[in-house]
């Protein structure tokens, strides 16, 4: 290891850092792994796994209400907040013992504590101000949310951080944002009694999401009560009465208890020491990266959230796991990131692979595929809801380039759908799949008639 202390040093104990430590240490590198909050990183402490608890605590609701139908009589259910957080609260503590000891058991040296970069090989641990020289660095560090754009009273708000530790449930909240985190949050508070006003700035939600998706969620939330305020923003916010008082750009005030403010991330590379081994963040402020993940100096690797390129987790486990292979297992690995299949927990839930309608009407001809129907549980139970699939062909190759759900279990399904699409299937191959009944997915492999959008260039 001739001058360094150990093969390789991991600043953050993340998705892509814990996953990258213990691949490494398998292949025999000598590895330390620095956390300066918690072990397990956003995913585990404050992101997907106790948002999707408070998801299924906010369902509930929905199932008292159609056992109606089936039969049931339910007694007026009474939801207790506190007991659902320190429930959520103890399995996260599990879940990051559970990370703790597999770093641990894979031999790798856990230091939590903050890390810096103090050159392209050397990396200070800031608790005990160890400097520790390191044949590779692997910045694995993530995102934080920001409270933008700054507001009078802006500190009135909360991010996701804190959503996960109310003292008290709010009665009113006001949600600002329109991404996936945006209506994941409608949705639980919605779903859970409080009355739930959506603000957001432009006239859809989920931008970047096919329109039939965005123009579907919103509807829904409006069936559901969530007072959707669209192409608004909010100009400040002021105590008033033990509320908070929310100024909308319309001129109306929004009496809430708490202001749910999730309007974006930036990655964690602020004071991390960067340009001394001479790497220099983008605009969003993340670390620019080869197809290796590797940066600008080449001991210097980075993974995750931190390199903004498509900020979930299994992609940072990906990405950790192609660079611990590179690396230290002698097989170089990049992460294709073309064909990602992801879900939004909102309610009714959404399932997502690859092309929009508008992304790709652009490349060529396209053939697209459109049911919405009521579920078959909902004939009963009385519910208004539909589900909606939809598939978008490629009309020359018959490729199926983009696969759009809302409704139950959509997130379920379109991780199944999403091998046959990553594995290049077409409307055939769909077509031929024998349908499963009575399923809502079923759907998905009986849609017979198109209809037909030429490319732009094609038409006229
Ligand atoms: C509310 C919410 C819900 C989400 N839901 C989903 C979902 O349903 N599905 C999904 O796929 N993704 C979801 N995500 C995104 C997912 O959490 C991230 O993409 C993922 O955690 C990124 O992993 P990472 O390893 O890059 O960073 P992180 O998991 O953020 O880990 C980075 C770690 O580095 C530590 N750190 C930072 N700087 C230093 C330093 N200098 N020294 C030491 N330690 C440091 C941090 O404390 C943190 O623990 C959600 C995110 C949020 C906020």
């Amino acid at each position: 290891m001739s001058g360094f202390d150990i093969d390789l040093f991991v600043i953050g104990g993340g998705s892509g850092g814990v996953r990258a430590a213990r691949i490494a240490a398998g292949y025999g590198a000598k590895v330390m792994l620095a956390e300066e909050y918690r072990m397990g990183g956003t995913c585990v402490i404050r992101g997907c796994v106790p948002k999707k608890l408070l998801v299924y605590a906010s369902r509930f609701g929905d199932e008292f209400e159609d056992a109606a139908g089936f039969g049931w009589t339910v007694p007026k259910a009474r939801f207790d907040w506190a007991t659902l957080i320190r429930n959520k609260d103890t399995e996260i503590a599990r879940l990051e013992n559970v990370y703790r000891s597999s770093l641990a058991n894979a031999g790798v040296e856990i230091h939590d504590s903050r890390a810096v970069i103090e050159d392209a090989h050397a990396v200070r641990i800031v608790k005990t101000g160890a400097r520790v020289r390191a044949r590779t660095i692997l910045v694995a560090t993530g995102a934080h949310p920001v409270l933008e754009p700054v507001i009078p009273g802006g500190e009135l708000g909360i991010s996701s951080n804190e959503v996960f530790h109310l003292d008290c449930f709010p009665e009113r909240i006001l949600v600002i944002g329109a991404g996936y985190i945006a209506v994941e949050f409608a949705g639980i508070f919605c779903g859970l009694g409080s009355r739930v006003t959506l603000l957001h700035r432009g006239d859809k939600l989920l931008r970047g999401f096919d329109d039939d998706i965005r123009v579907g969620l919103g509807d829904a939330y409006a069936k559901r009560g969530i007072d959707l305020r669209l192409d608004r923003t909010v100009e400040k916010l002021d105590r008033a009465n033990g509320a908070i008082a929310a100024t909308l750009s319309d001129g109306s005030v929004s009496n809430v208890d708490q202001v749910l403010v999730a309007t974006g991330r930036r990655p964690n590379t602020a004071g991390l020491g960067l340009e001394i081994a001479g790497i220099e963040v983008d605009r969003a402020g993340a670390i620019p990266v080869d197809g290796y993940s590797r940066t600008l100096a080449p001991s210097v690797y980075a993974v995750g959230d931190v390199t903004n390129r498509a900020n979930l987790t299994p992609v940072a486990i990906r990405e950790g796991h192609a660079f611990a292979d590179t690396v230290f297992g002698d097989r170089p690995t990049i992460v294709d990131h073309s064909l990602i299949p992801t879900a939004v927990f909102s309610s009714p839930e959404i399932g997502v692979i690859g092309m929009s309608e508008a992304t790709a009407r652009l490349r060529g001809d396209v053939a697209i595929y459109k049911t919405s129907f009521r579920a078959m549980k909902a004939t009963l139970s009385g519910r208004d809801e539909r589900v909606f699939m939809k598939l978008i062909v490629d009309a020359a190759s018959e490729k199926v380039l983009g696969v759009h759900i809302i409704g139950e279990g959509a997130g379920e399904i379109i991780q199944a759908v999403g091998i046959a699409v990553t594995m290049g299937a077409t409307k055939a191959d769909f077509d031929r799949t024998m349908a499963v009944h009575p399923t809502a997915s079923e759907e998905l492999v009986t849609m017979r008639t198109p209809f037909v959008v030429k490319h732009p260039q094609a038409v006229g």
